[in-house]
């Protein structure tokens, strides 16, 4: 499939279209069709139109663009943006306005990237619909009564409904896979340390990473190449360690070996399994083979993900007291009272629930029952998955067990919620790269997502598979929503 990114930046390069023309059709777009899908938290046409001058100012003296230079994107909105109001879309941190960019978006403003806004989330990153966002949830362009998916929900909502080119979302269990495959679209999460946490609000520090959500493996691939640089301001950040992954795209799959382990496919809906196995035709069509394995310990990657990311999360989320950030309850007579008050009233139901599973894992009592068994599972993971990757070069499995939720369905059960995470958990338990890519639709037509799963730093191998498996099926697994800009 074509490159959305390449394309554009050719048709501003040539003068078919200025780079303003571009930014004002998205921002036209934005103020009509927003409204259907509550992608944005936030407009941000000034710093857009800006920074579309100075690019045009730049085509107009011959100067080349460098590859994400003028395209209109958009930032999750627990990334950092010096002077534009950074919430999580959490009440606590209304009126947050950071006084530093994170690295991501620094490393973004360097190539003139165009922000077009900031983008819904769940509360946190918490959550697997979008809706325990304080702004309610972003829904799915090609269905508004269902959910865009979460926790990056409104990026999706905005790539996939065509209010932006591409976005940066971040995934900790999850969040960037899941909704690309419930809007259709390519979500990498790349390698833990492969891509810089400075800036990003953290959740679950051992587990977060920040990555592009595209329409195409291209896109998303000149996405990464960009921001995969080492940076000294994260202790585990090691930057791109193999070499630029757009330059091994377009190499053939053939003798590849991609392995599947059948504990993914336990409890999966059956069209989901079909598109998959559909997958796999195309894939030994292209000369793959596929190797089938038993992953045991598979079957720990839910319990062991929700005690260590809450139990990061009820530390991390100590600096929210009405003292440094945000939101301060107005009425109180001391300080403990204060803090008290603000973390009650600004915390959302799904915020207090993680701190008190974290509070409680940690605990004296309970520490050596959850924590440490849950950090002892995950290193067994971490070992099924290296003796996984010494029998294949990639695995594949669905992203997730069925397609888009319609709207309320996580209110019903905390735990039945938390089951759906259970194909995209196990890469953050063990830091890997994945990249979800579309594979097929359901009866009524919504999108179906599959992961490809890598090495360490094997960014490039999976989106090698991911482009070729989008060639062989000529890019007919993505299809376009009727909203947005038309270009
Ligand atoms: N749905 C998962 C959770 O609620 C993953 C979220 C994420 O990746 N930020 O924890």
């Amino acid at each position: 499939m074509e490159s959305r990114i390449k394309k554009l930046s050719e048709q501003m390069a040539s003068g078919q279209i200025s780079c303003l023309e571009l930014t004002k059709a998205y921002l036209e777009a934005m103020e009509k069709d927003n409204q259907k899908i509550n992608a944005y938290v936030r407009f941000t046409p000034e710093t857009a139109l800006e920074t579309a001058k100075r690019v045009d100012r730049k085509i107009a003296s011959g100067e080349p663009l460098l590859p994400l230079e003028g395209i209109p994107m958009t930032l999750k909105d627990n990334i950092s943006t010096k002077g534009i109001e950074t919430t999580c879309c959490s009440k606590i941190l209304t009126g947050y306005v950071p006084i530093y960019d994170a690295t991501v978006w620094e490393l973004l403003q360097k190539q003139n990237a165009v922000l077009l806004g900031k983008t819904n989330m769940d509360e946190f990153a918490m959550g697997s619909s979008c809706e325990t966002s304080c702004f309610g949830g972003a829904l799915n362009p090609h269905d508004t009564s269902r959910v865009a998916g979460g926790s990056s929900g409104g990026v999706a909502s905005a790539v996939g409904g065509n209010l932006a080119v591409y976005g940066l979302g971040s995934d900790t269990g999850g969040s960037i896979r899941q909704p690309a495959s419930f809007c259709g679209l390519t979500g990498l999460k790349p390698t833990y340390g492969a891509v810089s946490r400075y800036g990003l609000i953290a959740y679950a520090s051992s587990f977060d990473q920040i990555g592009p959500i595209t329409q195409n493996v291209e896109d998303a691939a000149i996405v990464y190449d960009t921001i995969s640089v080492y940076d000294e301001k994260d202790s585990t950040s090691r930057g791109k360690v193999n070499a630029p992954v757009c330059e091994s795209l377009k190499n053939s799959i053939k003798g590849r070996k991609i392995g599947i382990a059948k504990e993914y496919f336990n409890g999966i809906r059956d069209d989901v399994n079909s598109a998959i196995q559909n997958a796999i035709k195309v894939f030994e069509s292209l000369g793959a083979q596929i190797v089938y394995f038993d992953m045991p310990s598979l079957k720990y990657s839910l319990p062991v993900y929700y005690i260590l990311a809450c139990a990061e999360a009820s530390s991390n989320l100590g600096r929210y007291d009405g003292i440094r950030y945000g939101y301060k309850t107005a009425h109180y007579a001391d300080r403990n009272e204060m803090v008290c008050k603000t973390r009650n009233e600004g915390f959302g139901k799904e915020v207090k629930r993680r701190i008190l599973l974290g509070t409680y894992v940690l605990s004296a009592g309970y520490y050596d029952a959850y924590y440490k068994k849950a950090q002892n599972l995950r290193g067994e993971l971490i070992k099924a998955f290296e003796d996984a990757f010494q029998k294949c070069d990639v695995m594949l499995a669905p992203t997730v067990p069925m397609t888009a939720f319609p709207l309320n369905f996580t209110a019903k059960d905390a735990v039945e919620t938390y089951q759906t995470d259970i194909c995209t958990v196990p890469v953050n338990i063990a830091g890997l790269p994945a990249v979800s890519i579309p594979c097929g639709f359901d009866t009524a037509g919504l999108p179906i997502g599959m992961q490809l799963i890598g090495n360490r730093f094997c960014e490039a191998t999976i989106l090698n598979i991911a482009h070729q498996y989008e060639i062989a099926t000529d890019g007919q697994m993505f299809r376009t929503a009727e909203m947005g800009v038309k270009l």
